[in-house]
């Protein structure tokens, strides 16, 4: 083996080596992908929650506290309210 193809075949098992290497680090770069998106989806589903608990917050302050019942929005123009039941009107 003369020094020219000698070098030849360190390259090419250089060359190898970084392939590898760059295989690697693309599916490490896979794995960080998918947790990024599994922390995204966790921040969804907190917000998600944190609305959730909003609307049931809403609904605790626009019920009637006679019958419980919902009031309901006279118009949609207006945040007038009223229940149905008891005519109570809900001040804004
Ligand atoms: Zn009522």
């Amino acid at each position: 083996m003369d020094s020219n193809s000698y070098c030849m075949s360190v390259c090419l098992q250089v060359i190898e080596a970084k392939e590898a290497e760059q295989r690697l680090l693309e599916s490490q770069l896979q794995v960080s992908k998918t947790e990024k998106d599994l922390k995204h989806e966790e921040m969804l589903r907190a917000r998600e929650e944190v609305l959730s608990n909003f609307a049931e917050l809403m609904e605790t302050e626009l019920q009637c506290s006679i019958c419980s019942e919902l009031f309901v929005r006279v118009t949609l123009k207006t945040y007038l309210m009223i229940c149905n039941i008891s005519f109570v009107w809900l001040l804004p």
